[in-house]
Order: C-alpha cells, then structure tokens, then sequence
C-alpha cells in the first residue's frame, strides 16, 4: 500500500532563485521522514514537486518506481496536508471525510464504513456528525489527517500541519501522529522548521539549508554527528570555539581557539592550516576536575537558570564568547554563582571540528 519517493538531481529554479538545489534521496515505503530547515530552505518547494503542484526545472521524481513527469496533483498516489486545514467548517465532520470518496463515485454505505474506519483510527469515533466548528484544534487537525488518509494515499505529505496549534497540543499531536503513521504504514513526508518535532517523530531528517540538503540520517545522528556547521548549529544548541587547525591525525583534529588548543573529533579530514569551528553541546560540558591538562576552558559565570528537571548556566570567556553548560539537576551539580570564574572541560569524543560555511 505504502510506495517509497525516490528524488534523482532534484533543481527548482524561479527566475534567478534556486530554491532546491540538486537534492538526490530515497525515502523509503513505510517511513515517516522529516525535511527539517529554517524558512526559505527549500522545504515547501519540495513538498510542491513531491505533490505535483510544481515540476523540477531538473532531475526526476519517482513515486513507487513511476516517474511522475507530467502526472498531475490528482493523478498521483499523494495527499497534502496543510497548515490551514482547509476542512469544509459547515459540514459535518462524516462529510468532510467522506468528500474526496464521494467525488471518486465510491457508494454511500462504503463511504459510511469508511469514515467509521478512519475515525476509529484517529481515536475520535463519536464526533462524525458533529460540525467541525465544534471541534477543538487537534481534533481537526485529526479529521484533517482522516480525510487525507480517506482515499487511500501510498504518500501523505504534511506541510507544517501542527503550527497553528498551542504548545501542549503540539506536543501531543506529535505522539498522534506517529501513531498513526505506525498504525497505517502508509509513507509521511513531513516538512518543519521545528527540530523538537523533527526528533521525536522523525524515522530519517533531511537537514536543508538554502535549496541544499545538508545531511540525511536519523534523529541521533543528526544531532552527536552533525556532517555541517549547518546542523550542528540548527539541530540543538552548541558551543562553538571557532579557530585553525594546528594538527590533525587518527580522526581527531587540535584546534587554535581563542581559549587555547583544542580536541575533537575530525569527521570531515579537516588539515593544519583549515580554518574551523570546535563543537560541543552544553551537555556535555562539564566543571574540569583538578589537573585536568587539555580541553580547558577558562570562563566567568554570568547567571544561571533553573529549569527543574535542569540547570543551565550561562558563562563568557576569551573576548565575552557565551558559553552554556546544561547539568542534570540532581542536587549535587555545581554551584556555579553569578561572577565566579570556572574551569570546564569536554572529551574530545564530545566535541566535532568542522568547515565554518554556512552556519545557521
Ligand atoms: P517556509 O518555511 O517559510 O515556507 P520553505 O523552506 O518552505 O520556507 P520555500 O517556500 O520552499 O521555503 O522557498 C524556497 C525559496 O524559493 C525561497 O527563497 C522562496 O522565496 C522561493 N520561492 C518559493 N516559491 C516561489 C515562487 N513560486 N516563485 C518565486 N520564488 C519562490
């Protein structure tokens, strides 16, 4: 039922923009796959192409092994969801599912099965005769996704359908909606510029930034071995200690900072010489126990936030750099009072030297 996409040098000019630029992957029947990236990445664009909306100024793109050149939005296995749901508000929510059936000529009594089937799969099986004025942000948000999934897509694409929703809900709708991709097995292409929901639902992310897809792997991959400057400073938060390379050998490169030399991994082969940026994620930064000799990094606390479950705390170092350590609040973590001066550290293991082009 599920069909994999597959983008083959994927390009998408407008005039003197390229909005998608050369973006070859393969995503698999059955997966729930995020495009990630800020606005204006390319996101959308690809979405439009995937959908039909738009054909590739280059490249090919096939839905199942069929190549989709000239097939139009209704002829192709894929259903869209939008942010605006663009449910019909004065009919019941059995009619707003049961529309794009009806316009396929499917019978009434196997209209009404069906409705009864998706609503049951959404988890809102009493509210088919209700309008959908009456009902709440994520429950249209779940009939949206039943009238998507009414006329049997191998493809849903979902184009930041939970943004117009509240924080909770979001959060919430993100479970759901892995649910029921579990559920249906049918393919989810998902874009958002939101790297929570990327994460927690994600089987595969595409980082992209301006028309480029920058990496392609699963959520934990992403963020311990970001391949750019890029994701390493989209996906997450991350110190950056930018510099040169002084050595580098056996996968790890030194690094001349404005804190002194500095070791990480060196998953892109960087030289002596490179320019570079040092990454480490602010947890797994830590107070330097006595005699530590590498990996120093002398700082002052500025403040420090509670946040229950965490402590953060913000320091400056060499030329006023923000440094951010994030700790476990277990009641024995550091101090770390307003003013005081700190010595941190890091493994090398934790930290990844990469080409400063484009940040984020
Ligand atoms: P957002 O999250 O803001 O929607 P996005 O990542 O989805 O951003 P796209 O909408 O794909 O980005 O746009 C990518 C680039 O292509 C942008 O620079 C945009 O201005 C441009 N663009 C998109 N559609 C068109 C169009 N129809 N004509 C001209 N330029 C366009």
């Amino acid at each position: 039922m599920s069909q994999d996409v597959a983008l083959d040098h994927v390009t998408m000019r407008f005039g003197s923009v390229t909005a998608v630029r050369d973006v070859s992957l393969t995503i698999a029947a059955g997966e729930f796959f995020s495009f990630l990236g800020p606005s204006g990445c390319g996101k959308t664009t690809i979405l439009r192409m995937i959908s039909g909306f738009m054909e590739p100024s280059d490249g090919r793109i096939r839905i199942g092994g069929r190549d989709m050149r000239g097939i139009g939005p209704n002829k192709r296995p894929t259903a869209l969801i939008f942010q605006n749901l663009a449910l019909f508000p004065l009919m019941t929510v059995a009619d707003n599912i049961a529309f794009g059936l009806e316009v396929r000529g499917v019978a009434a009594a196997d209209r009404r099965r069906r409705v009864r089937e998706l609503l049951e799969l959404v988890a809102l099986p009493e509210v088919a005769d209700k309008k959908v004025t009456e009902l709440s942000g994520g429950q249209r948000q779940r009939i949206a996704i039943a009238r998507a999934l009414a006329v049997e897509p191998a493809v849903l694409l979902l184009d930041e359908p939970l943004s117009a929703l509240d924080l909770k809900l979001r959060q919430h709708m993100r479970a759901e909606l892995r649910a029921i991709q579990r559920r249906t097995g049918v393919t989810f292409v998902y874009i958002t510029h939101d790297q929570g929901e990327a994460l927690t639902m994600s089987d595969r992310i595409g980082v992209m930034s301006r028309g480029v897809l920058e990496q392609v792997g699963d959520g934990q991959t992403v963020y311990d071995d970001p391949a750019t400057a890029f994701v390493a400073s989209f996906v997450g938060e991350a110190n950056r200690f930018p510099g040169t390379v002084l050595d580098a050998a056996d996968g790890r490169a030194a690094v001349d900072t404005p804190f002194g030399r500095l070791l990480g991994r060196n998953p892109r082969g960087l030289k002596a010489g490179d320019r570079a940026i040092l990454f480490v994620r602010p947890e797994r930064l830590a107070v330097a126990p006595d005699g530590t000799a590498d990996n120093r990094v002398e700082a002052r606390v500025s403040h420090r936030d509670f946040e229950g479950a965490f402590v953060n705390a913000f320091l400056t170092g060499a030329g006023d750099r923000r440094i951010v350590v994030q700790m476990p609040h277990l009641g024995s973590e550091p101090a770390f009072v307003p003013g005081a001066a700190a010595t941190l550290t890091f493994r090398p293991a934790d930290a990844v030297v990469l080409p400063p082009d484009g940040e984020a």
